[in-house]
């Protein structure tokens, strides 16, 4: 009965008209809006199917930028995990032969720009794969349906290519997936679960003896958002963490974004790691490019040391601006830096690596500290500090104008987020708590009571060190940029005096 309902339709409704006219209503405004509804669903599709055109074509294939996993640098472990998951495809007979089910989806998770999009297309290289890729907000459309047919066509598309190129296996990429595969919410919006839907049918549509046989890859910053559908087994078998890189790795892709450059002989690419903790593949990678816009700015032939801190501070910060400031202004900044610098130098002896008054991206004046080692688990102490020296800034402004300055923003959402932290981690007398059950007002609660305790032992602490403040203050206007040894010396001096 199913089966026939589209004939029973299109055969009910000229009966229908019919009748009306047999009755005596006026059916034209009807048949009218009818008219006008079909014309737009079909607009609709048909521009769906047109705007699909040119993205395919525009399509990366990895025919055409062979890309392989000796050019990805650090990811050790998610290569590893990847290389395992991708056998499944190259050694199809043995795996066949032990009955294991294939492998439909890899699923990669993790920070934006720490190469996902680059393991998937070495993947495509190492199983000699056609390579497809789409991002999930190219499936997004006003219109229902438009996204579900989209996502047919790339399947129907990487078969196609795939049987033209002799190629017995095609790799889908599909990034952003949580844009089309977040969790569903029954029934407000369609379109979403329709395209949904159609790619859990793709994928349930992978069999092993199929001829190319797919694989879809797909990488999300969100893993959390994801449908539990897509996420059960037999559909995104593997999932594999894309983790920011560790110093080593760090170094690894420094060295591999430096091939194509000119070094100079007393870079230290280890000292460039050691500073650039928390950088992504993609931030490294901008790191190497801006060192050698600086090269090119400063007519040099080669790229230097000095080329490269410069290249992580506008990574880190943004580029430096013209912006005038008045006298006023800039000695606010000024001791609002020196806050920071002293109050870091009061927990962390030796941390302090530069000291900034020229503005950068949005920032006025900045404090540059030397790179940790690499640390993953932090104490209730060390956050604590770290709220501190997040703080001193704007005590430092109170110290001494009786007001704070909307130049502690940044710093004070730095504050708010390391509060949240210590309370997920169970750090707070709040003890173990599920914070998804916290109310706003225990959120206000708890961000003022630590935030206002630790500001006043933040001011404590600089209060002692005034006369540090009023004897650098000169310095720093005259000179802009203190060194992390010039400013230890200052310190010492002026506590000594
Ligand atoms: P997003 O989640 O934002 O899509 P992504 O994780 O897919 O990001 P990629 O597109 O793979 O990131 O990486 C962006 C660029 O960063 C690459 O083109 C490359 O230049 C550089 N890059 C990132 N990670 C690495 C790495 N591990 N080794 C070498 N280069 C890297």
């Amino acid at each position: 009965m199913r089966k026939y309902l589209p004939e029973i339709i299109i055969g009910f409704i000229p009966v229908l008209i019919a009748f009306l006219i047999y009755i005596g209503l006026n059916v034209v405004p009807v048949l009218l809006m009818g008219v006008l509804g079909f014309a737009v669903v079909y607009a609709a599709r048909s521009r769906g199917k047109m705007t699909a055109l040119p993205r395919q074509q525009g399509r990366s294939n990895a025919k055409m930028t062979p890309f392989t996993f000796e050019q990805i640098g650090g990811q050790e472990r998610a290569k590893q995990e990847l290389v395992e998951a991708l056998d499944f495809l190259v050694h199809q007979e043995r795996i066949a032969k032990l009955g294991i089910r294939p492998l439909k989806g890899i699923l990669l998770s993790g920070p934006p720009g720490t190469g996902k999009t680059l393991l998937a297309k070495a993947a495509a290289q190492y199983t000699d794969s056609i390579y497809l890729a789409a991002s999930g907000s190219e499936f997004v459309e006003m219109y229902v349906g438009v996204g579900a047919g989209r996502v047919r066509d790339l399947f129907k598309e990487a078969r196609t290519k795939a049987n033209k190129a002799g190629k017995s296996s095609a790799v889908i990429f599909i990034d952003e997936i949580d844009v089309i595969g977040g969790k569903r919410d029954g029934g407000q919006q369609r379109e979403y679960d329709q395209t949904l839907n159609q790619l859990l049918t793709e994928m349930d549509g992978i069999h092993a003896n199929e001829s190319p046989r797919i694989l879809l890859i797909a990488a999300t910053n969100r893993k959390e958002m994801l449908d539990s559908a897509l996420l059960r087994p037999g559909r995104f078998d593997r999932q594999i963490e894309v983790d920011l890189p560790d110093k080593k790795g760090r170094l690894h892709i420094l060295n591999i974004h430096a091939n194509n450059k000119p070094i100079a002989e007393d870079v230290n690419l280890d000292r460039i790691a050691s500073e650039s903790f928390g950088f992504s593949g993609a931030q490294l990678e901008s790191v190497m490019n801006e060192a050698a816009i600086y090269a090119l700015r400063f007519e040099d032939d080669m790229i230097s040391e000095r080329h490269l801190t410069m290249a992580i501070d506008k990574v880190m910060m943004g580029e430096k601006t013209d912006r005038e400031s008045t006298k006023e202004e800039r000695e606010r900044v000024a001791l609002h830096e020196l806050g920071h610098a002293i109050m870091a130098e009061l927990v962390r002896p030796g941390s302090v690596s530069q000291v900034a008054l020229s503005p950068r991206g949005k920032a006025l004046g900045y404090v540059r500290h030397n790179p940790q080692a690499d640390q993953y688990l932090y104490t209730k102490p060390f956050l604590n500090e770290q709220i501190m020296i997040a703080l001193s800034g704007a005590a430092a402004e109170e110290m001494f104008y009786g007001d704070r300055s909307t130049g502690s923003r940044g710093d004070f959402e730095q504050s708010i987020n390391i509060v949240k932290t210590l309370v997920e981690s169970g750090l707070t007398d709040l003890g173990i708590v599920d914070s998804s059950m916290m109310t706003k007002e225990a959120w206000a609660h708890i961000n003022r009571s630590i935030l206002d305790e630790l500001m006043v032992q933040t001011k404590t602490l600089l209060e002692q060190k005034r006369d540090v403040f009023t004897k650098s203050l000169e310095t720093l206007l005259l000179e802009e940029t203190l060194s992390g040894e010039h400013f230890r010396r200052l310190l010492k001096a002026h506590t000594a005096a």
